[in-house]
């Protein structure tokens, strides 16, 4: 017989690890800020129509200090992108980044000198969203997406590992 067998009813059995990383998905709480006409779509996502609220992520954070959640909703520009590590950085560990449609994944249609061809040259991406804006159907599911992971990240010293393996980059252009 199994120990959840032996025990009584309405006892809760769950790893740590587990426990944290629910309480770390069910409060995302993303930084404020917006680089382009994605942002539209992102600031719709966080109305009353598609209401975040329903992830515990309807508050966005005006400081950086309080949010583990980057939404990149746009193209970066190279003059930008200095800025958006700054904010990266100024945000705790852990945290997570996605980049919201084909400009902030990719450069899009922005294939020039000004626009970072992807964001992921500045920061490292847990997340790409494709569309020329995704709609906010899209963007839920990619956060829905970004909440799974975290259940499956190892904690401490073992997520930054784990990070490193993945080869993700994080260096500044
Ligand atoms: Fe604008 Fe489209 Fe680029 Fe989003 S992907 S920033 S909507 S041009």
């Amino acid at each position: 017989m199994g120990l959840e067998e032996k025990l009584p009813n309405g006892i809760l059995l769950a790893s740590v690890e587990k426990l944290v990383n629910w309480t770390r998905k069910s409060s995302l709480w993303p930084a404020t800020f917006g680089l382009a006409c994605c942002a539209i779509e992102m600031m719709t996502t966080g109305g009353p129509r598609y209401d975040l609220a329903r992830f515990g992520m309807e508050v966005f954070r005006a400081s950086p200090r309080q949010a583990d959640l980057m939404i990149v909703a746009g193209r970066v520009t190279n003059k930008m992108a200095p800025v958006l590590r700054q904010i990266y950085d100024q945000m705790p560990e852990p945290r997570w980044v996605l980049a919201m449609g084909v400009c902030a994944s990719s450069g899009g249609m922005f294939n020039n000198y000004a626009v970072v061809q992807g964001v992921d040259h500045v920061v490292p991406v847990d997340m790409y969203l494709p569309g020329c804006p995704p709609r906010p159907e899209m963007l839920i599911d990619a956060i829905l997406k970004i909440h799974a992971k975290i259940m499956d990240e190892p904690l401490g010293a073992t997520r930054a590992a784990a990070l490193a393996e993945s080869g993700r980059t994080t260096d500044l252009i």
